[in-house]
This record gives C-alpha cells, sequence and structure tokens, in this order.
C-alpha cells in the first residue's frame, strides 16, 4: 500500500486567507481542491509539498451561474458531477457536460472539481509509477532525475497534458480569473498552458484559480471526443474538442479544433481551422480538415497504446467529431 507522506494542512475560511497562506509558505505549499490527482501523486512522492492549503471551504469558487448574455460562470470549486448535471451547463454548453461525464468515476467525479481538472499534473509512462519503480530507473528529469526516457537524447520533458475539460474550454475560449496576494488577473484558459512537461502551467504556485468564465455560445456548436483504452476510469489518450459557427446559407463562420493528450499542453490546429472556415461543412471539406490535423500531430511513447495507433487515431476522431457538429451521419462507433 502507498501511504502519504506527512503534511500540515491548512483550511482556510476565505480566499483572502487562502492566498495569504500560499504566499507566506511558499514553494512548499500547493493548494488542494478534491485531492483526487494531488493525493495519488503525493503517494507517489511525484509532488512533495509539506504543506496543503485547502480549497472546500472557500464560497468564492463556487456556484454556476448563467448570466443574462447567454455566458456562465463556473467556480473552480465546483465538482464534476455539478457540471454533469447543472440545467444551465446542459441547457448553454452541454458539451461540457460530456467531457466532464468522460472523467474518471463518480466517486471521482464527486471530489474532483474544475479547477483542479484544468490544473491536474502532465503525465507519463516514466512518472505516472510507484517511488520505488522511478528509483529502479534512476528517476526522469521530471522528478528526481536528469534523463527524459521518452526521447533520452532531448533536453525537455514530454509528459503529456491529460485534462478533458481543458480542451473544450479552449475550444469554447472561456477564461480563468486567478487570485493572489499580488492581485488578480483574467487570462484566456489557452494562455494557462505551456508546451513543457515540468512547468506545464504559466500560473504562479500561489495564484489560486477563483472561476472559470464562459462566453455566449452565440450559435456554436461543440463536441468533445475522448479516446481511451476503457470506456470508463481511463484518462485520455486523445480529445478532441470542436466547435463551429454557421451561418444560415450553411457557410462555416468559425471554427475550433483542439486536441488534448497529445503533447504537453492543449494543441489547436489551426490549419483544419482554416480549412473550414468560409466553406460549407460536408464529408469532403472534413476529410480534408481532418487530415490537416492529423499531419502535425506527434503524439509520443509515453501513454498508453503505440503512439502509431494515437496518431492515427487523431485524424479518425476529428473526423467524427467535425461530422456530429456539422450535421452528417456518424460513420462508424459512438462517442466512448
Ligand atoms: C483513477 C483516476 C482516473 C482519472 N481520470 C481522469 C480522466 O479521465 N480525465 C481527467 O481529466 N482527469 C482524470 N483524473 C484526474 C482528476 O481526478 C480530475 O482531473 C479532477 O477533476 C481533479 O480535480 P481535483 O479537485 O481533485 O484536483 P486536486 O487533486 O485537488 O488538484 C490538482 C492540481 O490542481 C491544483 N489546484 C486544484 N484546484 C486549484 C485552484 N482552484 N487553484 C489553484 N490550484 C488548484 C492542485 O494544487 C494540484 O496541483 C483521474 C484521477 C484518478 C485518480
Amino acid at each position: 500500500m502507498m501511504r502519504l507522506p506527512p503534511f500540515t494542512y491548512l483550511a482556510p475560511r476565505g480566499l483572502e486567507e487562502a492566498v495569504r497562506l500560499l504566499a507566506e509558505h511558499g514553494p512548499q505549499a500547493m493548494p488542494v481542491a478534491g485531492g483526487t490527482d494531488l493525493f495519488p501523486n503525493m503517494k507517489r512522492r511525484q509532488v512533495e509539498p509539506t504543506v496543503l492549503v485547502g480549497l472546500r471551504g472557500l464560497r468564492e469558487l463556487q456556484g454556476v451561474t448563467a448570466d443574462a448574455g447567454g455566458g456562465l460562470r463556473i467556480g473552480a470549486g465546483v465538482v464534476l458531477r455539478r457540471v454533469v448535471e447543472h440545467p444551465a451547463v446542459l441547457q448553454r454548453f452541454p458539451v461540457l457536460a460530456r467531457a466532464a461525464a468522460s472523467i474518471s468515476n463518480p466517486q471521482i467525479r464527486c471530489m474532483g472539481t474544475v479547477g483542479g481538472n484544468l490544473l491536474i499534473d502532465t503525465r507519463c509512462n516514466y512518472y505516472n509509477m510507484p517511488y520505488w519503480w522511478r528509483r529502479a530507473i534512476d528517476f526522469c528529469m521530471k522528478k528526481d532525475g536528469d534523463t527524459c526516457w521518452v526521447a533520452p537524447g532531448g533536453r525537455r520533458c514530454w509528459a503529456i497534458a491529460s485534462s478533458d475539460l481543458a480542451p473544450v474550454m479552449v475550444a469554447l475560449e472561456a477564461q480563468v480569473r486567478l487570485v493572489s496576494v499580488r492581485g488578480e488577473r483574467t487570462i484566456p484558459v489557452a494562455a494557462l498552458y505551456r508546451d513543457d512537461g515540468i512547468a506545464y502551467l504559466s500560473k504562479a504556485p500561489d495564484e489560486v484559480l477563483v472561476e472559470v468564465l464562459v462566453p455566449p455560445a452565440d450559435g456554436l456548436r461543440a463536441t468533445y471526443w475522448k479516446l481511451r483504452r476503457r470506456g470508463a476510469i481511463d484518462f485520455p489518450i486523445l480529445g478532441v474538442a470542436a466547435a463551429v459557427r454557421v451561418a444560415p446559407d450553411g457557410t462555416c463562420t468559425a471554427a475550433r479544433v483542439v486536441l488534448g493528450a497529445v503533447a504537453s499542453q492543449p494543441v489547436r490546429s489551426e490549419a483544419a481551422e482554416r480549412v473550414l472556415v468560409g466553406e460549407r461543412l460536408g464529408p469532403a471539406v472534413i476529410d480534408a480538415a481532418a487530415e490537416a490535423a492529423w499531419k502535425p500531430a506527434k503524439p509520443l511513447d509515453n501513454a498508453d497504446l503505440t503512439l502509431g495507433y494515437r496518431k492515427a487515431m487523431v485524424r479518425v476522431y476529428v473526423r467524427r467529431a467535425l461530422r456530429e457538429v456539422a450535421g452528417l451521419p456518424a460513420l462508424d462507433a459512438a462517442p466512448a
């Protein structure tokens, strides 16, 4: 059995106190929301905070609010189950409910939060392993070692961004509000991430993610397709978020195609989007967009199933997602 290391748990009553505690305790402190990502990672000694600042008591992080303009505000502390069931989410952004429903299992969806999901650690076959296993390979660059075993000659870590909500939030052009003792800032979800398996967030360690702001859909049709070995529990080994806006004459006026779990951050396929905008979304245009997304996608050999298969599935899943938002009949299987 893997045990948690000793740590001090602090339970602030409000946001102001939480950010002060994080600033006071510096790099040895981390926020914890549901703990469904952090605690397993601490058990494997992938992260070793000595102080945890609990966010569950913070009212500021709670609630889902539908604004008059058609947008949505989702508190970072809202649990995934609430996203799956919330009437305003289902009415305005069913794609968020679908992506949240695909995360893990019912128990974890009752504990895991939206903020925690957007900030989960990057994953890799050489990293998400018990301490003794990692020690046996002399560790890896992401924690305690020097070498990236995925690309041993290289100088960077290739651990994968594995959040299911992140690609969807990027496709919806959502923003996040971050607060620290230095003040607050609101940035696009896309700007929260960096293409580096170790320093994968632009968020400072003492910043708390308070809420996600989803702009009005304004006719946007969106979907999320997730590839994984099993139909439950597993993290994505490919996620495709697609969103399009179509004019009354059938022309696509806006498109977002975002890939998850192929790099250390969600990847927007601008090449695929360019193929779609200005065109009618028929089978040939969609096939060309899927081809454009597939070509540059470079999954590496650091997740479940083979990288060749995962790459091939980029084309298949982008095509499936785009056919769905275009209202074309499905060619093959239903989403996982
Ligand atoms: C068996 C299993 C299967 C899983 N499957 C999936 C899956 O399919 N898809 C998926 O996306 N995830 C999956 N997860 C990961 C995780 O359960 C979810 O992503 C969950 O939503 C994480 O939220 P949390 O509140 O538990 O985060 P925590 O574990 O509490 O935190 C995660 C990280 O975010 C930071 N953090 C949390 N909230 C805030 C905040 N408001 N401000 C600043 N920092 C914050 C923490 O410091 C930590 O670094 C799985 C986990 C397990 C154990």
